[in-house]
């Protein structure tokens, strides 16, 4: 086939007016074998990816302008605009210039912080089942190509524009596309060339979801060729950077706006009534106004949460949205699947239990090769795989879609893991799937369904047609009339028997699966009611799926900073409470809940129910629904795990909703707050700890921040009112918020997360920004600022030096105050010198600038007429160093004793001094209605 004779261009084609087969013809594919791989290169290189190309954000100008438009930053503007009026053109100037520094550096880091999300959004791009060759595989999206072949799923998102060529109760959810909330139900037949888009039933869209059924379809277009890539305002923006405390934060600095402004005008006033020249008095209160905004608060505030995301997704953690990083922080249950999130999901057959006889099964992960079935009773291996034994075998290798894969020397697989482990069963057994697969071609299939938790396919043989089926033993057990004996000949079902084995093999751990057959009549298609009656039961399949090391280490930490970890699991209650305890997370001779039972429950007995259980067992995914508000009802803030299009709800129902990166459906990806790219426990016990400490960050920001308004903001009113010369000038004080806010205050969002975060407990959600102790620390702070700045300038002026002097002695004070300060609240709770000095070595590049920024402000003589400053001599350096080291001096005091307190009320111990509990002996962690 040639690229340049196939038709790339779908130039108004009405695919769903043309047959299935026309549109194959038209693509020049086989429907059954796909596209060769060099044609799809070939077509690839014509075509270009299949993705949308990015559509225009605003402009950098736009961007930057957005830094401007802000209430505490036009406050800036006014104020220049007036001085510059008034003719004060070097102020005019630095206000000007303060606001354009403001401006860029936010511009660059809210940029950054915008692309890192970019990225991370892009880190999800989904994956889609191609036929390829006569091989399905999958593939990343963006490599499909008009002409290919494509299998669509539940729970997958369409990736591109497809005529379905055949399928089985397709429904897609084409909100996105039509607006239709209801999700549409899909088929193959040929429609009139006028169908409007909504009506399309043959056809499935690139972006839309599918929530149900399975169907095989032939891609038609692809990246902007597609609808939605014709719709440009549909693509997915950027995420959304508001959060509830960003909200919180931005309503807190409207109304400190109102406040300041109210002040200045105060001060202008009295400052007026007294006697004082109009036009100074009214520097002053400019002055008053620019000290005390803190203008960069609202894009500082971003930055940090835009970097704890960041952090996040190194730790493998993707946050699809900004307000979980803080919400992450006050979890105080987890609710976790248990296969693949606690386990490996990595499946070895143990045992088999066919013809009323126990097989044990050795050998280690997938590898087939080289081991033989053993029998327990007898020495040696069998001989033969015969009679009941290998009809269980067969049955599960046949009614399967994973794959064994021979790469290099390793085993790795495709597919369900579980699945995978009935493969290689079947191959020590000495049975070659392909081989049965030939004897018995398949004709139809009841996909796995997690509500059903079954799953069945049909095959020919000799004339008739063989159903195969497995799936939870209290499903199947039910609808089998008789079973297989050791010989392969039917007997009368003996479920008492049979329950007990399954019940023995669950309590050893083992993930058990019931192996069914019947016989159908020909040419009947498969549904759900063949699952339901008349089936011969076969054997039992007891699998292996060891708990994952790390998330032992996991729920350990987990269960010391007063989270509870509760496990909801669609598995046996045996095989959940033996996992449970592998892992710590339900104490010894605790029972799993059932999903039957939760049923039965109305909501107050669920409430109590919920408070003290810790694994669920054969939990439906709809029930994970109600267990999430039961939860929240009691006052917890839950995150949720799941895969699943039926999971969705729960997961949006969840404060933290979790989807897993590699086993998630997209829905589940889309409903989720985070997405776990290694589908692991561990990963989100560590995205707790990161959330902890991007709070912890976010809290010493502004705990460094606000004094250094206030101080400046106290040292003008003070003056002014007390009618005194003025310790700084206006020009003085922006130089100070600016350079200081840059090279001092942002260095806080690299703060790594401190050790110990995880020995407290969470935090209530409604807790204020902060508590007493750290506004008595800012006043603290203010008025050692005051204080110090008021008395140097005095002492100054009293021994006769020049103004200049006396204020340059004030404004290196306020600086070498701020920057010790910093060094304070590196850690609010523990001594500086405690925190690793070198541990963020951000804080001393921008300590190191900013000395060097202060000594030019000082010595340069530039710098001097530009600032009206001047030269300070050793021993009015010893001052400034006095006054600052007793303020640190006196903040690590009040740290010690913060400290001392609460290990005396010995209620609440400070950070770092919780010993881990035991889940056993923990009450479960209460919090605040
Ligand atoms: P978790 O909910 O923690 O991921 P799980 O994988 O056991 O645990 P489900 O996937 O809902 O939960 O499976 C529920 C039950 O369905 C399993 O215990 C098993 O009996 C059965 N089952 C699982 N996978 C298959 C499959 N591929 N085919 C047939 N039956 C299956």
């Amino acid at each position: 086939m040639n690229t340049r004779d196939a038709p790339l261009t779908p130039a108004a084609m009405h695919w769903h007016a043309m047959q299935p087969q026309e549109v194959a013809a038209h693509w020049r594919v086989d429907p059954q074998r796909g596209l060769a791989e060099d044609e799809a290169g070939r077509r690839l290189a014509a075509s270009g990816p299949n993705r949308p190309t990015a559509i225009r954000g605003p402009s950098a100008l736009e961007r930057l302008l957005s830094q401007i438009v802000q209430p505490l930053v036009l406050v800036l503007v006014v104020a220049g605009v007036v001085t510059a009026v008034l003719g004060q053109w070097v102020d005019a100037g630095v206000i000007f210039g303060v606001v354009l520094i403001n401006a860029i550096v936010g511009y660059v880091q809210e940029g950054r912080a915008q692309a890192a999300l970019a990225a991370l959004a892009c880190a999800l791009a989904t994956d889609t089942t191609v036929l390829r060759a006569g091989v399905r595989r999958r593939l990343d999206s963006t490599g499909l190509v008009p002409g290919d072949v494509v299998a669509l799923a539940a729970g997958e998102r369409v990736p591109a524009d497809v005529r379905l060529l055949s399928g089985r109760d397709l429904q897609a959810a084409e909100a996105v596309l039509t607006g239709e909330s209801e999700p549409v139900a899909k088929n193959t037949a040929a429609l009139p060339a006028d169908t409007p888009l909504a009506e399309r039933r043959n056809m499935g869209y690139g972006g839309t979801l599918v929530v149900a059924g399975q169907a095989m379809g032939v891609v038609v277009a692809t990246g902007d060729a597609t609808e939605t890539g014709r719709i440009a305002g549909l693509i997915v923006q950027a995420p959304d950077t508001v959060t509830p405390l960003t909200q919180r934060m931005a309503r807190f600095a409207r109304q400190l706006l109102i406040a300041i402004l109210a002040l200045a005008a105060l001060t202008f006033a009295v400052g007026v009534w007294r006697g004082g020249v109009p036009f100074e008095v009214f520097m002053a209160a400019v002055a008053l106004a620019v000290s005390a905004i803190p203008e960069g608060l609202p894009a500082a505030m971003t930055i940090v949460l835009a970097i704890g995301a960041g952090h996040m997704a190194h730790r493998r953690a993707v946050v699809r949205c900004l307000p979980a990083v803080e919400t992450l922080g006050s979890t105080t249950v987890i609710c976790s699947d248990k296969t693949g999130t606690l386990t490996e999901n990595a499946m070895t057959v143990r045992e088999v239990w066919a013809g009323s006889r126990a097989f044990q099964v050795g050998g280690h992960g997938y590898n087939p090769g080289g081991i033989a079935t053993e029998r327990t009773e007898e020495t040696g291996p069998v001989a033969q795989v015969a009679g009941a034994l290998r009809e269980t075998i067969v049955a599960g290798a046949l009614c399967n879609n994973a794959r064994l894969v021979h790469q290099g020397s390793q085993w790795t697989i495709q597919g369900d893991p579980t699945e995978a482990a009935l493969l290689v069963l079947a191959r020590k057994a000495g049975l070659d799937e392909a081989d049965l697969a030939s004897a018995l071609p398949r004709r139809d299939e009841l996909p796995f369904d997690p509500t059903r938790q079954a799953m069945a396919t049909l095959h020919e043989h000799n004339g008739s047609c063989i159903l195969y089926g497995k799936g939870a033993v209290e499903k199947l057990l039910p609808a089998c009339r008789s079973m297989l004996d050791e010989n392969g000949r039917e007997v009368p079902l003996d479920a008492q028997e049979v329950e007990a084995q399954a019940l023995r093999m669950a309590s050893e751990g083992l993930r058990v699966l019931a192996l069914v057959r019947a016989i159908l009549p020909v040419g009947e298609p498969l549904q759900s009611g063949h699952l339901a009656s008349g089936l011969v039961f076969l054997g039992l399949v007891g699998m292996m799926d060891p708990p994952r090391l790390r998330a032992i280490t996991a729920v350990r930490a987990c269960h010391g900073a007063g989270i509870r970890v509760k496990m909801i699991t669609g598995d046996h209650p045996g095989t959940a409470s033996a996992v449970a305890r592998q892992l710590s997370i339900a104490r010894d001779g605790s029972r799993a809940v059932t999903g039957r039972e939760l049923a039965q429950m109305d909501e107050s007995a669920l409430r109590r129910v919920v408070a003290e259980a810790d694994v669920f067992a054969r939990v439906e995914p709809e029930q994970k629904l109600r267990l999430v508000r039961a939860l929240q009802a009691n006052g917890e803030v839950v995150a949720m795990t799941g895969d699943g299009v039926n999971d969705a709800p729960a997961l949006k129902q969840a404060d933290i909703g979790v989807a897993m990166g590699l086993a998630g459906t997209e829905v589940a990806k889309e409903a989720a707050d985070i997405v776990l790219t290694d589908d692991n426990f561990a990963t989100i016990e560590a995205a707790i700890e990161e959330g902890r400490g991007v709070w912890d960050n976010l809290v010493k920001f502004i705990v460094w921040t606000l004094p250094t308004n206030g101080g400046e903001g106290l040292v003008v009113l003070t003056s002014i009112l007390a009618g005194v010369t003025l310790p700084m000038t206006p020009l003085q004080i922006l130089w100070n918020n600016m350079t200081t806010a840059v090279l001092l205050g942002m260095m806080l969002a690299f703060e790594p997360t401190e050790r110990g975060v995880m020995l407290r407990p969470p935090r209530p959600p409604a807790a204020p920004l902060l508590d007493r102790d750290l506004i008595v620390r800012t006043l603290l702070v203010s008025a050692f600022m005051l204080g110090g700045a008021f008395g140097l300038f005095e002492l100054a002026l009293r021994q006769g030096q020049p103004l200049e002097q006396a204020r340059t002695i004030a404004c290196d004070l306020f600086v070498v105050i701020e920057t010790l300060y910093l060094f304070n609240c590196r850690s609010l709770s523990r001594p500086f010198w405690a925190v690793g000095a070198f541990s963020n070595p951000w804080v001393w590049a921008g300590a190191s600038a900013m000395l060097a920024a202060q000594l030019a402000f000082t010595y340069v003589p530039a710098f001097n007429r530009i600032f009206h400053t001047a030269a300070l001599d050793m021993g009015q350096w010893l001052g400034i160093l006095a006054v600052a080291g007793a303020c640190a001096l006196a903040i690590e005091l009040h740290k010690y004793a913060g400290n001392l307190r609460r290990n005396v009320t010995a209620r609440e111990p400070s950070p770092g001094c919780r010993p881990p509990t035991k889940p056993a002996d923990r009450p479960p962690p209460t919090r605040p209605a």
